[in-house]
C-alpha cells in the first residue's frame, strides 16, 4: 500500500531533523579533538560524511580551523550551511554535495580529515589508503567505526552489519590497517552506551511522524522495522560491538 520510497526518501526523512545521524556526541568529539596536537592557526578541516554537521559545528566551536563538510545528501547539506549561518560561523564553514572516494583537493593540502560513522560504508582500509594523499605530513585522519570488541563475534550480528552495507573488524585489525596505510595510531576509544541511546530515541520518533505521513506504506514499515532490530540487536549484543574513535597521524 502507499508509494514507492526510495532509500533515499526514507534515510532522510528520518534523520533531517535529528542532530546527529549516527551515535556520537560533541563532548566525545571533543575529546578526539583533545588528542590532535601542534595544528597551525587555521588549520584546513574536511568533515566527510558530515550529515546535517552535528559534529561539524562541534569541530567549528573548538577550533579555529576553517571546515569543509562533504556529504552525498543534498538535503543533509542544505541544512548544515542553514545552522552555520545561524551560529555565525559560515565564515569558517561551508558544506558541499561530495563523495568521500573522490575529493576535490590537491596533494597535501589538508590538516585534518574527520569522519564520524561514514567510513564503514566505504571500508576502513580503502578511506585511510585513498585520504592520505591529501593530508600533509603530521596531520591527522580521525574516524567512528563500528568495531569487534571481543574475539568473539556472534553471526547474527556479523549478519545485520553486512546486510547494512557495512562490516565489523576488530579494534587490533584497524590499528594495524592505520599503520600500514602511513599513519601513527595516537589514540582509541570506544563510544560510551549513551551515544547509541541518544541516536536511536529520536530516530524512533522521527519513524513515527514518518509514518503518520506514510500510513500503511508498506516500505517505511519495513525500514523502520528494521530500524527497531537494529536497537533491540544493540541493548541485547551490546557487548561484542561499538562504536571506536580512531586517531592517526600521517607520517
Ligand atoms: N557524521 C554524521 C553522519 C553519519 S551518517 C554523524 O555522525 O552524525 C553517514 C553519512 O555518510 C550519511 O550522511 C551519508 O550520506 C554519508 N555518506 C555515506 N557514503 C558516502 C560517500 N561515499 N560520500 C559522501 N557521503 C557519504
Amino acid at each position: 500500500m502507499g508509494n514507492k520510497l526510495t532509500f533515499t526518501e526514507l534515510i532522510c526523512g528520518t534523520h533531517l531533523g535529528l542532530e546527529r545521524q549516527g551515535p556520537g556526541s560533541s563532548e566525545m568529539t571533543i575529546k578526539a579533538l583533545s588528542f590532535l596536537d601542534a595544528l597551525c592557526d587555521n588549520p584546513r578541516i574536511v568533515d566527510l560524511g558530515c550529515g546535517t554537521g552535528g559534529q561539524t559545528m562541534t569541530l567549528a566551536q573548538n577550533s579555529n580551523g576553517n571546515i569543509t563538510g562533504i556529504d552525498q545528501f543534498s538535503e543533509f547539506i542544505e541544512v548544515l550551511n542553514n545552522n552555520a549561518n545561524k551560529l555565525n560561523l559560515g565564515n569558517r564553514v561551508s558544506g558541499i554535495v561530495g563523495d568521500m572516494l573522490n575529493l576535490p583537493f590537491g596533494k597535501e593540502e589538508i590538516d585534518v580529515i574527520w569522519c564520524e560513522g561514514a567510513i564503514d560504508s566505504i571500508g576502513f582500509e580503502k578511506g585511510f589508503v585513498y585520504w592520505n594523499e591529501f593530508i600533509k605530513k603530521d596531520g591527522y585522519v580521525v574516524v567512528t567505526c563500528p568495531s569487534w570488541l571481543t574475539d568473539e563475534h556472534p553471526t547474527e550480528i556479523q549478519k545485520f552489519w553486512r546486510d547494512a552495507g557495512s562490516g565489523l573488524d576488530t579494534i587490533g585489525n584497524n590499528v594495524g590497517i592505520m599503520q600500514k596505510a602511513g599513519f601513527i595510531p595516537v589514540a582509541v576509544f570506544t563510544l560510551p552506551e549513551r551515544c547509541w541511546t541518544d541516536y536511536f530515541i529520536p530516530r524512533e520518533e522521527a519513524g513515527k511522524v514518518l509514518l503518520e505521513r506514510h500510513t500503511g506504506n508498506e516500505d517505511v514499515k519495513a525500514f523502520i522495522q528494521n530500524d527497531k532490530h537494529e536497537v533491540e540487536l544493540y541493548l541485547r549484543c551490546k557487548q561484542y560491538y561499538g562504536y571506536v574513535f580512531y586517531i592517526g597521524k600521517k607520517i
